[in-house]
């Protein structure tokens, strides 16, 4: 072994091979920094939310460049002992996903790769041995005696012990973060108490009908000053405005837009827990068009036996039974020009305005004034002249998005695959909302400040596409286009014009 691992040959095979093992990495690398929710996939990393895309590039494209950069280096110059740098990297990846394996079972899939994994070490280490070999034993590099030392492999030990110890009291350790945790968790500030006077429009979901990894169904909430309103209820949502510190309790009303289930499917479990939360003694005030008595008398009797069990466990401290579900307050929208005011004071205007999303009729579309500011919400619907005169002049624009090529390629995706009735509905979907392009086109238009797109078709999976979904919308409009995501917060300081973005989730 020793005699075949010196030649020249194996020598030579070794180093190519190596070579090749750098260039796979440099691609991997390469990959995380340009497309990295797109390489991810093939690790099975999806980002958590906008910001992991951040440790993809930055955490995963080093790795990768690192190992590539120390690899090549080794392989194409006479410092064959760089390699170690990749070795020491990959002995690393492996110990991880052993552990990994140890305490999360073996899937199948993960296994392959650290088959790979092991398979490219082995070849780099033999590389390594072999020129060492070749050359003979004076020319191995100082490094080798430091790993050899005494000292180093006392350390070695010592961090080996310490993992070890960690692993087998990983109950108490768990046990204890949670206590630190839970506390502070529990004394959490809410979101009204980390945000200064003005104007906030917060994205708790921008979704659509259509199954989304990143977007649950639609709902905005709009904090002006003291007062906090919730503008539909998509499914999923209510969650998520709790992740993001929104205190239910202190909801003065929620808005409906119209009653598509994207948009109330939430509705129940937000009036539940708006309910114990905030221990109302009055039914929440859900606001919209013409049905909304239906829908909102649907989710009451619904959840009635739910309200039942609850006030039996926890009594009129927690859930006064006086305060369960909502109650229902219709608008008619008179004025085609104005829209109808559904809630006033000194500093403040909401108002509702009538968009076009027949056959569904009435539709609204809501705007909010405060203090100089003012931000308009789409609601679902095609391009109309309501929304441009409202959105005339406003600060933030949050407009309803499809991308008809996207949709129609997936269109005729469902047509091959024999799935027609996926296919039918979504051909549907283009006659009744407002594409990318005219979006942009009514921000333009209307003079808007910024433009937040959301309710998006079909559900992009990576930011990737988010240029493709835009198509020549920044040719038509010239101000930002932010591609809204579950978690956003724009605030808008009274009598300014900035716009602050945030991540709250
Ligand atoms: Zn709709
Ligand atoms: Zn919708």
């Amino acid at each position: 072994m020793k005699n075949i691992l010196g030649t020249e040959l194996v020598e030579l095979i070794l180093r190519v091979l190596s070579g090749g093992i750098g260039i796979l990495f440099l691609v991997l690398g390469l990959g995380f920094l340009i497309l990295p929710e797109i390489v991810a996939i093939t690790f099975f990393a999806e980002p958590a939310r906008a910001v992991g895309i951040n440790s993809l590039r930055g955490d995963f494209g080093a790795l990768f460049l690192g190992m590539s950069f120390f690899c090549l280096l080794g392989v194409f110059s006479a410092h064959r002992w760089l390699l170690l740098v990749p070795i020491v990297f990959l002995a690393l990846v492996i110990t991880g996903r052993l552990t990994s394996f140890s305490v999360e079972g073996l899937p199948l899939v993960m296994a392959r790769t650290l088959v790979s994994e092991v398979l490219f070490l082995s070849v780099l280490s033999l590389s390594l041995i072999s020129h060492s070999k070749k050359s003979g034993s004076q020319s191995s590099p100082p490094v080798f005696k430091v790993l050899y030392s005494t000292r180093f492999l006392v350390v070695l030990g010592l961090v080996i012990i310490m993992v070890a110890g960690a692993f087998m009291s990983r109950r108490q350790i768990g046990m204890r973060l949670w206590d630190s945790i839970a506390a502070s968790r529990i004394s959490r500030q809410n979101v009204f108490g980390k945000l200064p006077d003005g104007l906030h429009v917060g994205l708790a979901g921008t979704g659509s009908p259509m199954p989304d990894a990143k977007r649950v169904g639609v709902c905005t909430f709009v904090i002006a000053g003291k007062h906090l309103f919730i503008i539909d209820s998509g499914p999923g949502s209510t969650l998520n405005l709790e992740l993001m510190q929104v205190p239910l309790g202190n909801i003065q009303a929620v808005l409906l837009t119209h009653f598509h289930s994207d948009h109330i499917a939430g509705l129940g479990e937000l009036m539940l827990k708006a309910w114990v939360n905030g221990v109302r003694t009055e039914p929440l005030k859900i606001i919209g068009p013409e049905g909304v008595d239906t829908v909102v008398h649907g989710f009451n009797q619904a959840f009635s036996l739910d309200a039942g069990y609850r006030f039996a466990h926890h009594g009129d401290a927690v859930a006064p039974l006086e305060g369960t579900g909502g109650f229902p307050e219709t608008i008619e929208v008179l004025d085609e020009n104005k829209g109808e005011v559904v809630f006033q004071t000194n500093d403040l205007n909401v108002t509702a305005f009538l968009v076009d999303h027949r056959p569904v009729e009435p539709a609204f579309g809501f705007r909010f004034d405060y203090k100089g500011r003012s931000v308009v919400i789409s609601g679902d619907t095609l391009p109309c002249d309501s929304l441009r005169r409202q959105a005339e002049g406003v600060d933030l624009l949050l407009h309803e998005a499809l991308q008809p090529e996207m949709l129609r390629v997936m269109n005729q995706a469902g047509a091959t695959s024999g799935r027609d009735v996926v296919t039918n509905v979504s051909s549907d979907i283009l006659t009744y909302h407002t594409f990318t392009e005219e979006a942009a086109r009514i921000a333009r238009d209307a003079k808007v400040r910024h433009l937040v797109l959301f309710h998006i078709i079909p559900p992009t999976p990576a930011a990737v596409f988010q240029s493709a979904f835009l198509g020549d919308s920044r040719k038509y409009y010239k101000g930002p286009i932010t591609f809204g995501v579950d978690g956003m917060l724009f605030s808008l300081p009274p009598n300014s014009t900035k716009i602050l973005k945030k991540w709250l989730l």
